[in-house]
């Protein structure tokens, strides 16, 4: 079997709003084919138009190449071999950062090709499955019009969330910081009653996490705060302080009690290697795209199962990373939780409508994909009115 083409989709929802600050407003698609008819699909979270460059760009010697043209001709079944082309080949721009996102699109649809061409579900081809169903967790976004809203919101995003049959969910509470949504920012101290209010909400008999999305500044800062919320039961805080400062994460894990979670940003195994020896954390959460694919998370849950780590993946995107994730939490027993938005608490068009048939929550669970490859039919109609969406966008910036 032979790669004949790598098709890009650029991805936009139609409403779109720059202050937002979700990257599920927008979305790059690869799709892969072959000479035998079969195609991939694979998908990553970053911004598309970099993404889609750093496949299609032409390169001039051997340590600059795009990514299409080092995958035309070979066989896409040939997946390690081809993940360590790309990263060679690419070295000199790549080895993070979004050449490596980019890469992580790629080597989805290079496993979703070999499931389909072995009629296997991925999750068979990459170990066999470790459980009987993947446990999702609500990821929860606040409502941003006042500080009052913001807590309210959440809270009674949460409650839904437990009458929907979820067993776990994460508020978003960032008041501060660069994910301040729709700039609303308050003092640390105010951060405490968001989290008391959705603790109460859902009761003690519900696992809870925090996503402080970087709002403190530092290690110190941090502890001041987080040292009122011992008592509520937090099962991880995910990012609360800048990214690379390490030590900062080194402080959190050893000075206050609360599993400290980080690395959705983190690409290969390599970053992940630096969070877990210098930031010590409890939790690690690689985007299965952005460090670079099923191959490379694969990689990252060995390095973390033999330090005792458990990972819980980020995921943001539309259900080809949904997904993804699941194939890769059924092979790994230290992921207790894949992040999940259903349809129904998520603003995203995009999420809403680009596979044919949605990823559904039953009883609280999700099912193990019984369909060859990561098992998931794009809706083409949606996808290129989102396409159209993107190129009218870019045509109005550019005028
Ligand atoms: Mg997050």
């Amino acid at each position: 079997m032979k790669i004949t083409e790598v098709e890009c989709f650029v991805l936009l929802d139609p409403k779109m709003n720059v202050l937002a600050t979700s990257s599920a407003q927008d979305d790059i698609i690869v799709i892969i084919h072959t000479d035998e008819g079969i195609t991939g699909v694979g998908e990553t979270d970053v911004n598309p138009w970099m993404a889609k460059a750093c496949i299609m760009a032409p390169g001039t010697h051997t340590m600059g190449q795009g990514i299409r043209e080092m995958l035309i001709g070979e066989d896409p079944l040939q997946i390690d071999y081809l993940w360590q082309k790309m990263y060679e080949g690419s070295a000199q721009n790549g080895r993070r950062g979004v050449m490596i996102n980019a890469i992580g699109a790629i080597d989805i649809a290079l496993h979703d090709i070999r499931g389909k061409k072995l009629g296997k579900p991925c999750h068979e081809l990459l170990g066999g499955a470790k459980k009987d169903f993947i446990m999702p967790y609500a990821s929860l976004q606040p409502e941003c019009s006042s500080f009052e809203d913001y807590k309210n919101s959440l809270a009674a995003w949460a409650k839904r969330a437990k009458e929907m049959g979820y067993r776990a969910a994460k508020a978003e509470c960032t008041l501060d910081g660069p994910y301040a949504h729709m700039g609303l920012r308050e003092p640390h101290h105010r951060m405490t009653e968001v989290v008391e209010a959705v603790r109460e909400a859902v009761g003690e008999d519900f696992t809870l996490m925090v996503d402080a999305q970087y709002a403190f500044s530092d290690a110190p800062t941090c502890l001041q705060t987080i040292r009122d919320w011992q008592d509520f039961d937090i099962y991880f805080l995910e990012a609360p302080i800048p990214m690379d400062d390490l030590e900062g994460y080194r402080r959190l894990s050893e000075e206050q009690n609360i599993p400290i979670a980080a690395g959705e940003w983190l690409a290969t195994r390599f970053e992940f290697e630096e969070l877990i020896y210098r930031g010590n954390v409890a939790v690690v959460q690689p985007d299965i795209a952005r460090v670079g694919g099923l191959t490379e998370a694969c990689r990252v849950a060995d390095m973390a199962r033999r330090h005792n780590l458990k990972l819980v993946p980020h995921l943001w995107k539309t259900g080809v990373s949904i997904a993804a994730a699941i194939h890769f939490s059924a092979v790994t027993e230290i992921c207790p939780f894949i992040e999940f938005l259903p349809s129904a608490l998520c603003e995203s068009t995009l999420r809403k409508e680009l596979l044919v048939e949605d990823i559904l929550m039953k009883d609280g669970v999700l099912d193990l994909p019984s369909k060859p490859g990561i098992g998931v039919e794009l809706d083409m109609e949606a996808l290129l009115r989102f396409e159209k969406t993107a190129s009218e966008a870019v045509a109005k910036i550019n005028l």
